[in-house]
This record gives structure tokens, C-alpha cells and sequence, in this order.
């Protein structure tokens, strides 16, 4: 007998807390996942055109197989020697440019960045980091104090230092283009200064290269230029996350940060990473790894084991053997042209702006005041799911729907989206 929702959500309240967080006013409980599609307790199927850790398709039976072949054969950790677990870093290590050829496997993206910020203190012999006032990077005890929106009640420490996300539709200076990159840098150098006088000095700075956190802003090849340069000027060294934007879903590129020609120290890895399969990575020089592990012993103990190497491999084979990231750039572009154009017959869609298969629109209460409208984000978002369409909303004022399914979505799939959205725009304008 299958639990009702309202059993679950109970259960739930006693053995998980109340504080533990649901999508939707009215949850969804899913039982099966297939492709593109999820479905729920009743056999209602849902269109997700949320879930990014299902990169390659919910349950691709070939990334199942995989897990399944090396759980019959063996499962240890890094201490042993594996065949697999070379074999898969040397795969993962040619997708980025030459200096970044190594790597330390772990759980969570959290994990990865905690490390990455350790990295980052070794090299520079300081603490400070800055990051955007309006990021997630994770959750352990020193990440967590990273992200403004989901910081610890209890207190933050001080060496963190918090720059304005861009906004491309309403950028810092007025400007877009690179006059908004140096706008930004401006911002970053006024937070170096401050590390630098407060006695924790300045070790990183750390950004999503695709600021999917921030409501994926339009920027420019470059943005980030002078800030890098600011950055080691200054001895710091550059995370890029690429837990949202990595493996080839922005479409024109692998990673994030090559698509807007950035050049990072650092570049972690996590969700899509194993399709489901708990896998995680730090991704650095030879140079930067070799300090780091001169001054920690680090040993993960599920970190990278073979089953979760077997993972990463299958979904890495299959972005290449399907063309994903190709198709990503196919399917998003149409995706984009159809909400542009449904933007043209609705004024609460602002802007419309994304890359590949991350992509959204931002609704507005007046598109000359650009007033943000998270309200009317809120409405849309449970109206969608009412409908079998599971989308999300995000961004700095979380007016944004935010849209990211995985890469095997369709430019049917994204037409099915956008006519719902249409309806569901109609219907909630008739009833305000
Ligand atoms: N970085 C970014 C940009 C993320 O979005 C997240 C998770 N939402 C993390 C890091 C943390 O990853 P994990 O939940 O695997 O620890």
C-alpha cells in the first residue's frame, strides 16, 4: 500500500523536523523517473524541467547498468588501486584545459568547494574569500557561511566579504557589457581591500561562472577578465563552481567558465556529476594540489569509490556517444526563441535570458519599472505543477522561472512547456 501525501508529510514532521523543505504548496510525491518524465503515487506523469542531477535522463538505463555492474564486482574506496577510478579521471580531466589535470573526488559539491577554499588558503597563507550576496555554494560548517540567503542564524564569521550579484537587466553603473564586468570588478577590489585591512587578508574569490544562483544574469565573453586580474594581482586565487552550469548543459561549451573564457584555479563539480550517484570534485593544477596536499592529509571514504567512478564514466560516455551537449544547444536555442516570443505578448515576462538547457524568464508587475514580480513567479510555478510541468524560481528578487531540465529534453518537450505556460499566464491575469 502506497502512503498518502498527507502520511508522508506527517511522518516526514516527526522523523525529518518541520524544518525540512518541500517544492510546491502542494508537494509531489514521486515514485518512478524515466527520460524526461517523472511520475507520481496516482501514475500522474510530470514534464521536470527542473532536476539537474538526472543530467543525462532520469535513470539512463546505461548509467544504471554501470552502477550496477561494478556494485556486483566491487566496492571500496581510494586507498586500493582501480583500474576504474584512473581510467574515469583521465576521461574527466580531458574536457578541461591543460593546466587543470588533476583532481580530488568527494560526495557533495559541498565537500568539494570546502576544499577548494582550503586550497585557496594554502596557496595565498590568508582567509579571507569573497562571494556574491546572493549565492549557494553548499553547506558544510565554512561553505554555508558563503551564501547571505542561506545563512546561519546563529552568527556569521568575519572573514567572508559579500559583492552585488550582477543583474543584467538592471546592471550595476547602468551599463551592460564588459562596462558591467568592471562595475563588478570595482565591487570585488573595494572587498579585497577591506580582507586586506581587517587582518584576514584576502586567500579567494568564488562564483557560479553561469551566477545560477544569482537568476543566470546575460553576460559578456570576458565579464569576469578584470576581476581575475584583480584577483591574482592581489595573490588570490579563483573557484569556479560549476556544480549548476558544468557538463555541457549551457550548450556551447563543457564547462561554464569556458564559455566565458575565464580562466580558473579551482573549478568543483558535483551535482549531474553521477546522474544521481552521489560524486563530487575538486578539479585544479598539478601545482595547487600538490601544496594543498603538503599541508592536509585528506582522505574521503566513499569519495570517488569505483561504483561512483563507474557513474561519472557512463555519464560522461553518454554526453558523447548522444551529443548532448550539441542538442543541449539545439533544444535550449529553440526553447529561448519560444519563450521570446511569448514574452512579446506578455508584459510581466521582462527579460528572457539563459544558455543551453538552463534557461528562464523574469516576470515583472511593469516592464518599464522592471519592478520585480516574485509573487507572480510563486503563482506560476504551482500553477505549472498543477499541470504537469515542474519548473522552479530563483534570482536575486526570486522573480525569475528558472528552468533546467536535463539533457534529454526535447524541442517538443520545450513547446508542451512554453503552451502551458502561455495558458497558465492567461488564466492567472483573468483572475487577478
Ligand atoms: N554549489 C552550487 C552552485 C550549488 O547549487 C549547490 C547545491 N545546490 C552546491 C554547491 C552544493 O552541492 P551539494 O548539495 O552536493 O553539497
Amino acid at each position: 500500500m502506497v502512503k498518502s501525501n498527507l502520511e508522508i508529510m506527517s511522518d516526514r514532521k516527526r522523523l525529518m523536523g518541520s524544518g525540512i523543505p518541500t517544492f510546491y504548496d502542494e508537494p509531489i510525491q514521486l515514485v518512478k523517473g524515466e527520460g524526461v518524465w517523472v511520475w507520481d503515487e496516482g501514475g500522474r506523469r510530470y514534464l521536470d524541467c527542473y532536476n539537474n542531477v538526472p543530467h543525462v535522463g532520469h535513470c539512463h538505463p546505461k548509467v544504471t547498468e554501470a552502477i550496477y555492474k561494478q556494485s556486483c564486482q566491487l566496492n571500496t574506496h581510494t586507498r586500493y588501486l582501480h583500474e576504474g577510478i584512473v581510467r574515469y579521471l583521465d576521461k574527466l580531466t580531458s574536457t578541461f584545459c591543460e593546466y587543470i589535470s588533476s583532481a580530488i573526488l568527494t560526495c557533495t559539491g559541498s565537500e568539494a568547494n570546502d576544499l577548494a577554499l582550503r586550497m585557496g588558503e594554502v596557496m595565498s597563507g590568508k582567509t579571507g574569500v569573497i562571494a556574491t550576496d546572493h549565492t549557494y555554494h553548499g553547506n558544510t560548517a565554512t561553505v554555508s557561511q558563503l551564501s547571505l540567503t542561506n545563512s546561519p542564524r546563529i552568527g556569521k564569521k568575519d572573514n567572508i566579504r559579500y559583492v552585488p550579484a550582477p543583474d543584467s537587466y538592471r546592471p550595476l553603473g547602468g551599463k551592460a557589457g564588459m562596462d558591467h564586468g568592471h562595475a563588478f570588478a570595482v565591487q570585488v577590489k573595494k572587498m579585497i581591500e577591506e580582507l586586506e585591512s581587517s587582518g584576514h587578508g584576502f586567500s579567494a574569490i568564488i562564483v557560479c561562472p553561469f551566477f545560477a544562483n544569482e537568476g543566470f544574469p546575460n553576460l559578456c565573453d570576458g565579464f569576469l577578465d578584470p576581476t581575475v586580474k584583480l584577483v591574482h594581482d592581489a595573490g588570490g586565487i579563483v573557484i569556479a563552481d560549476e556544480v549548476q552550469p558544468g557538463f555541457g548543459r549551457l550548450g556551447s561549451h563543457m564547462w561554464g567558465h569556458q564559455k566565458i573564457g575565464l580562466k580558473p584555479d579551482i573549478v568543483t563539480l558535483g551535482k549531474p556529476m553521477g546522474n544521481g550517484y552521489p560524486i563530487a570534485g575538486v578539479m585544479t593544477s598539478p601545482e595547487i594540489l600538490s601544496a594543498f596536499q603538503d599541508s592536509f592529509r585528506y582522505f574521503n571514504t566513499f569519495g570517488g569509490n569505483p561504483v561512483a567512478c563507474a557513474a561519472g564514466e557512463a555519464v560522461l560516455d553518454i554526453i558523447d556517444e548522444e551529443k548532448l551537449v550539441e542538442r543541449a544547444l539545439d533544444v535550449g536555442s529553440h526553447s529561448l526563441e519560444r519563450l521570446k516570443d511569448l514574452s512579446e505578448r506578455y508584459s510581466c515576462i521582462g527579460d528572457v535570458r539563459g544558455s543551453g538547457l538552463f534557461f528562464g524568464a523574469e516576470l515583472v508587475v511593469d516592464p518599464n519599472t522592471r519592478e520585480p514580480d516574485p509573487n507572480l513567479a510563486q503563482k506560476v510555478v504551482n500553477e505549472m505543477r498543477n499541470e504537469g510541468i515542474l519548473i522552479n524560481r530563483i534570482g536575486i528578487n526570486y522573480n525569475t522561472l528558472k528552468i533546467r531540465p536535463n539533457l534529454q529534453f526535447t524541442k517538443e518537450n520545450a513547446d508542451l512547456l512554453v503552451d502551458t505556460l502561455e495558458k497558465v499566464l492567461t488564466r492567472i491575469k483573468k483572475s487577478l
